[in-house]
């Protein structure tokens, strides 16, 4: 019997690498689409590990040894033809203080992002619209858009967005894990403070608008959701979240929501982070959640950050078997498509951020997710959507008067 199953396993091995080997007719197909196609990612967290001394974004980097998945070597080595690196700020205190520290951060960000275009002029180029894109495409380069992902660097002043827009961003994601000035978080321990946008945040959305940022709805409570796609002239995207159907949590997305965001001309980004593709056990989800809590209000020295990184590797080696796959990004996608159509689903990894599944691991693999999204019998022209088109459609509605 034993050696039955053996033998009986060892054919299914080999099936296994002939259907998914180099000479796979859908593996060949897939790599065609994936060359000819704009292959963007709304949300990658870059400038996490730009931040960090010595970090080189224009030379290759093995994820493996440094746990970094993005570098402009890697995107061109797997046709990523744009991402929208995103400033990211923690969410501190909401006093004038910690808004002073998290302008001073933000603009440093984007200082190392435009450093590094500059450094690497052969590489990659900024990008701020649909047109800048496709050039750059084109050219045989890296298109870098700049998102911001928390508003908390906005402050309580409104003159900070034109700042933003003039620097490159062309997102802001209205809140992170608690709430900000502008609205409420789906995730603030301390639970509502506004139920929806504040007073300030419902002068912010119509100034993004007017500037011609998209007001990005990941991260942020159902009742911020709802008052902020009312309040939008702009259809609004979701720079990374995915379906609650499939995986609830509260960061992730309704059936309802969804239609909503579809309703109006918007996306919703699929991210791959494992968390919010496949329900954890309450063990694993616990321990998560100790860790990420445990920064938040707070000013982080970096003794503190690098304490919470390694508290954070030993719960994912801990937790390794209920680690997402490439198919669970693909069910999400699926899930999107049948309730609105192909019109409203794109891609927002989170790669440096939390994403990476199995068989997905930094952006040079992302060719991995074309084949099963071909696999799967989605045509040339529905990929194309799927990995940029929709956002670059939505871009360009991003400047409403
Ligand atoms: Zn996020």
């Amino acid at each position: 019997m034993l050696s039955l199953f053996f033998s009986t396993l060892l054919t299914l091995n080999a099936l296994v690498i002939q259907v998914s080997g180099p000479d796979d007719p859908i593996a060949k197909k897939a790599r065609k689409i994936h060359q000819r196609v704009l292959t963007l990612d709304t949300h990658a967290d870059a400038p996490i590990m730009m931040q960090k001394p010595g970090f080189d974004v224009g030379v290759s980097h093995d994820t493996k040894k440094d746990g970094s998945q993005i570098d402009f070597p890697r995107m061109k080595k797997g046709g990523m033809d744009a991402m929208f690196f995103a400033v990211y700020t923690a969410q501190g205190p909401r006093t004038d203080s910690g808004h002073a520290e998290a302008k001073r951060n933000a603009l440093n960000q984007f200082d190392l992002v435009h450093q590094a275009l500059k450094k690497y002029p052969d590489l990659a180029e900024l990008a701020t619209s649909p047109a800048d894109a496709y050039r750059i495409q084109k050219a045989g380069k890296r298109a870098v858009f700049i998102g911001m992902e928390n508003g908390y660097p906005i402050g309580k002043d409104l003159s900070m967005l034109k700042t933003y827009y003039d620097l490159g961003c062309r997102y802001i994601t209205l809140t992170h894990f608690a709430n900000n000035l502008i609205g409420d978080s789906s995730t603030d321990p301390d639970g509502p403070i506004y139920g929806g946008l504040s007073d300030f945040g419902k002068q912010v959305v119509p100034e993004m608008n007017r500037l011609g940022i998209l007001i990005d709805v990941s991260h942020v409570a159902d009742s911020t959701f709802y008052d902020a796609l009312a309040l939008s002239k702009a259809p609004v995207i979701a720079s990374h979240s995915n379906c609650r159907a499939l995986c609830d949590f509260p960061r992730n997305m309704t059936d309802d929501m969804i239609k909503a965001i579809a309703a109006k001309g918007g996306v919703v980004q699929v991210n791959f982070v494992s968390d919010y593709l496949k329900k954890p056990s309450d063990a694993h989800r616990a321990a998560k959640t100790k860790i990420r809590m445990a920064g938040v209000g707070k000013i982080l020295s970096g003794d503190m950050k690098a304490r919470l990184e390694a508290q954070s590797d030993s719960v994912a080696k801990v937790y390794a078997s209920e680690r997402a796959s490439l198919s669970d990004i693909v069910d999400h996608i699926d899930h999107i498509v049948k309730l609105v159509g192909i019109d409203h689903v794109g891609i927002g990894s989170d790669f440096d951020g939390g994403g990476g599944v199995n068989g997905l691991e930094d952006v040079s693999e992302i060719e991995n997710l074309t084949a099963e999204l071909v696999r799967r019998k989605y045509s040339e022209a529905d990929i194309a959507k799927i990995w940029g088109g929709n956002l670059l459609r939505v871009l360009g509605q991003a400047k409403v008067q």
